[in-house]
């Protein structure tokens, strides 16, 4: 079951409730290059991202979110909202609410001193006292949100804790959920709840557990925001992918987990067909045609990977001019042996069923017998185009 939480609004995207998971990437050129950002965020979203966020280092990035947003506008992609990743600066974060629909905040940095990665001691007064000056400066923020109708993510990181929640939790799941609800708890006391939330670690056991923890603290006070997911720095390639997969795709089937962000080090368009992946795996939303194919044996009566690739292709052809192709389920088996049973999931199958010869499948049904291999791929294409007009 999905965790339960509340709808943020973010421009005309809706994020948490429930409302679809929403996937989302980062820019990653200069942000004052502004046709360079609007030309990536073009491709970002042509990718099918709903969000796009950008780095924005000081007032003057900030100032040209406005150019940016103009450009995407002049394009026709203004209906897709912005973020500006803001850090050590609130002023900054200021400036970027009055222009972009959503500002992530880290925690770490916002107010508290830059991290001198030694250890500190602070007295109960000194540690009240940061307390005090992160409330009255969050506090202006927000209602410079308030009156714009702005998002905020409060996006902390394993790696940027501050000195303060340091000296206090050490390095640990408690302090990265301290370092979040510290600022939750503001927003809640200021009846702030256009918020998102994220804890980002590079090391996946970290950020899973860490979560985990922040959705009970969050339960135990009674707050019901959603969650942004993500592994930070996962790499780069296959090693990326299954960091990601494995960190976001455990907190999905969980349940919890409103927005997913891939962090590849690659063009930041790749990220959003991997997010689409984890989140079809975590059977979460089906956004392709899904193949559940047996990896074959000695008892396999074709040429499996031939044949997954013909189906593959015939079946995603179909997708492209077919919405119904994109929800379904195809199974490829070696043989009957073990096929039918284990392909149970799929709505449609193909199965080795004797040498050359390969019965078809509507979900553990078989509708054709031995049908000669040459055709099988068309004859069975042909019973779904047929099968779903007479559905439809
Ligand atoms: S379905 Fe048949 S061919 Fe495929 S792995 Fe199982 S036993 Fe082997």
């Amino acid at each position: 079951m999905r965790r339960p939480t509340h709808e943020v609004k973010i421009g005309k995207l809706r994020i948490g409730g429930q409302n679809k998971v929403a996937v989302q990437s980062m820019t990653t050129c200069s942000t004052m290059d502004t046709e360079g950002c609007v030309e990536q965020c073009i491709r970002i979203i042509d990718a099918g991202a709903d969000l796009v966020r950008l780095t924005t280092q000081g007032t003057r990035e900030a100032e040209n979110l406005r150019n940016i947003k103009a450009g995407l506008i002049a394009r026709g992609y203004g209906d897709t909202p912005l973020c500006a990743d803001v850090h050590f600066n609130p002023n900054v974060a200021d400036v970027a609410a009055t222009i972009v629909e959503k500002v992530r905040i880290n925690p770490g940095n916002y107010v508290d001193p830059a991290r001198q990665f030694k250890h500190l001691e602070y007295t109960d007064e000194e540690y009240q006292q940061e307390l005090k000056r992160l409330d009255d400066r969050f506090c202006g923020f927000l209602s410079i949100c308030r009156e714009h109708g702005t998002a905020i993510r409060i996006g902390v990181n394993h790696g940027s804790l501050s000195d303060r929640i340091m000296s206090r939790y050490g390095d640990t799941p408690a302090g990265i959920v301290e370092s979040c609800m510290e600022f939750l708890r503001i927003c809640e006391r200021e009846h702030f709840p256009n918020v998102v939330v994220s804890i980002k670690a590079s090391n996946t056991v970290v950020m899973v557990q860490s979560v985990r923890l922040l959705c009970k603290e969050m339960e135990k006070e009674g707050m019901d925001y959603p969650l942004h997911l993500g592994v930070t720095e996962a790499g780069e390639g296959e090693d990326g992918r299954l960091k990601s997969a494995v960190g976001i795709g455990s907190l999905l089937i969980d349940g919890i987990g409103d927005t997913i962000r891939v962090s590849l080090s690659e063009e930041p368009e790749c990220e959003i067909p991997v997010a689409q992946s984890i989140l079809q795996a975590a059977r979460v939303q089906m956004c392709k045609p899904e193949f559940i194919s047996c990896p074959g044996c000695g008892r396999t009566l074709y040429d499996l990977q031939d044949t997954i690739r013909r189906i593959k292709a015939a079946v995603e052809a179909k997708a492209k001019v077919d919405v119904r192709y994109k929800t379904l389920k195809i199974g490829i088996m070696g043989c009957i042996v073990n096929g039918p049973g284990e392909m149970a999931d799929a709505d449609y199958g193909y199965v080795g069923a004797a040498r050359g010869k390969v019965s078809l499948y509507k979900n553990k049904e078989c509708i054709e017998k031995n049908v000669p291999e040459a055709e099988a791929v068309e004859r069975l294409i042909a019973f779904i185009d047929k099968d779903l007009d007479s559905n439809s």
